[in-house]
């Protein structure tokens, strides 16, 4: 009993098949990194259930994956002995997309080609790629521990349905069968398949098997081992091209374009571990989202043991990507055991440190590097600043800003910058909050700063609100918002002025008594201000008093 259905695609899976045949037509041979990258991960599964179970390796511990082809057939297979999978799981995993961020990802396209790409790919471009080559696919799996009689074949053209059946499958793991379209012959050579692999599925650590082209006449065919199935991080630094650094980060990153920045690192001490850790060039778009995935994958002595360890970085460093592998912890850590595991807070404090170390390496030293990174990630990076506070020092330095210097929107200015700009005699760094740049810099309340040429710091983002109130200073200088109590830039006032000043408060005072008599409680106080230089009035808050854009925003979120 086969117990043969025909199924339809989840609505959202038609809609990636389609965009993925037009988006990612330049970049098709990526359909067999991802037939790979599923095989190793399959097979990373079945190794680490099979930690606790040991039965799951059916007496066949050789881990490896298989790609054949076949010119006649006109058809590519790739397979594994890998952990499977049982009817329910390919119903699931192979038909749906259960990805968080879905919503975001079909929000955010744009419906230029280049850009989607780009998109998709960092969305993940998984099992489906394989429809960019293939209009017929076959899969067929066994979960490893079940019988032979519980092998699955799925089926599917990639028009929206599929079959699925019952099979016979005497080995354990899956084997994809890929049709390839009219025009797609280029992948029916044992070079081109050789070269593919060997770009993106070098460091894969399990043998990738290919039979050798030349065969003798009357033997068994012969295999060979195609990739170097080494780890891309236990290497010495000095021994990896640039190319390769690039192509690890593609495959970690899931990105078709090129790293900002890396560091590898070796650690030695009370603890031994690898770092390779990437900063991405573009923001992923759902990096602000609630489910939005760490990007460190965590190894113990070069086994993989789990993706987005959300442990292993601060939450500000979401966006960092790559692989920590330790040679201390157990084999069979949880996430349970990495809530409060003291190795791994040290881990996690190292590694930040190592980051913001090479942040402020580029913006030292590569500033216009650093301005792009900014503009990707400025926002996540203020963030930090109210989260970790054992590197606040660090992370001030790093913030960018706008200011009255150039007025631009673009944040370029950075504390250091500003302090070493400051005035004779001037001890706080002034800053100004507001709902929008434009709002910012054509408040009343600079006045007397332009007239007094003294810098303010113009800021609009919604986390700028608790700038003040986090960093109360910055390297002995008070950091001060033009919006709260009396400023006192009377230093910068020669006796003239000041001659002036005075005549004008006493000419004034009657029409201070009665602004107060006619506001009576709607206002604390009413005092004459040197603040302005043309606008008649303008409203301050005392020092202590909430800023009213933070109120207006602590209101808006229903504080
Ligand atoms: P991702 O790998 O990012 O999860 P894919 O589209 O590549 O997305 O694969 C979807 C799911 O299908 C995988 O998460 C896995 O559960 C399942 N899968 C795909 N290929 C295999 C395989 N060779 N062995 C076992 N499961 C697989
Ligand atoms: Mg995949």
């Amino acid at each position: 009993e086969t117990h043969k259905e025909q199924l339809g695609f989840q609505a959202e899976v038609k809609q990636l098949l389609d965009l993925m045949i037009h988006s990612l037509y330049s970049h098709k041979e990526i359909f067999l990194r991802e037939l790979i990258s599923n095989a190793s991960d399959a097979i990373d599964r079945l190794r680490f259930d099979a930690l606790s179970d040991s039965s799951l390796y059916e007496r066949d511990a050789e881990f490896k994956i298989r790609v054949d082809y076949d010119k006649e057939a006109r058809t590519i297979t790739v397979s594994d002995n890998g952990i499977g999978m049982n009817r329910q799981e390919v119903i699931e995993h192979i038909g749906t997309i259960a990805k968080s961020g879905t919503r975001e990802f079909f929000k955010s396209l744009t419906g230029d080609k280049q850009k989607d790409a780009n998109l998709i790919g960092q969305f993940g471009v998984g099992f489906y790629s394989t429809f960019v080559v293939a209009d017929n696919i076959t899969l067929t799996t066994r979960r490893a521990g079940a019988t032979a009689d519980e092998g699955v074949r799925w089926q599917s053209e990639g028009q929206g349905e599929y079959t699925i059946e019952n099979v016979e499958k005497a080995t354990r793991g899956t084997e994809v069968t890929l049709h390839l379209r009219e025009g797609e012959d280029e992948f029916l050579s044992g070079s081109r398949l050789r070269e593919i692999i060997r770009k993106y599925s070098d460091h894969i650590m399990l043998p990738i098997i290919m039979q050798k082209e030349e065969q003798e006449e009357g033997k068994e065919p012969e295999e060979e081992v195609v990739n170097r199935a080494s780890a891309l991080w236990t290497r010495p630094r000095n021994e990896i091209t640039e190319q390769e650094y690039n192509e690890f980060y593609q495959h970690v990153a899931h990105d078709f374009g090129d790293p900002l920045a890396y560091l590898h690192s070796k650690m030695e001490g009370t603890q031994e571990y690898t770092l390779l850790l990437y900063i991405p060039a573009h923001a992923p778009f759902d990096l602000y989202t609630r489910e939005f995935h760490h990007g460190v994958k965590l190894y113990v002595r070069r086994v993989f043991i789990m993706d987005d360890a959300e442990k292993l970085m601060p939450r500000y460093l979401r966006f960092i990507r790559g692989v920590i592998d330790s040679n201390d912890l157990p084999l069979n850590v949880s996430r349970e055991i990495l809530q409060q595991n003291r190795q791994i807070d040290q881990i996690r404090s190292n590694a930040t440190k190592k980051v913001l170390g090479l942040l402020t390496d580029m913006a030292k030293n590569e500033s216009e590097k650093y301005a792009s990174f900014w503009s990707e990630f400025g926002r996540v990076m203020k963030e930090g600043l109210l989260e970790d506070r054992g590197n606040r020092d660090t992370l001030a330095k790093l913030q960018r800003f706008s200011s009255t210097l150039t007025e631009s929107e673009t944040q370029d200015v950075s504390l250091e910058a500003y302090v070493s700009r400051m005035k004779d005699g001037q001890d706080s760094i002034y800053y100004l909050v507001a709902e929008s740049h434009a709002a910012a810099k054509n408040s009343p309340l600079l006045e007397i700063f332009k007239k007094k040429g003294v810098e303010v710091l113009l800021l609009s983002d919604p986390l700028d609100h608790f700038l003040g109130s986090e960093l109360s200073e910055f390297e002995g200088k008070k950091l001060q918002s033009v919006s709260k109590g009396e400023i006192d830039l009377d230093k910068f006032t020669d006796e003239q002025e000041k001659e002036e000043q005075q005549k004008t408060a006493d000419e004034a005072r009657g029409l201070v008594e009665r602004l107060k008599q006619t506001l009576q409680e709607k206002v604390k106080d009413v005092r004459i201000t040197q603040r302005l230089t043309s606008s008649p009035a303008c409203l301050v808050i005392d020092q202590y008093g909430i800023d009213p854009s933070l109120k207006r925003l602590l209101e808006a979120t229903g504080q």
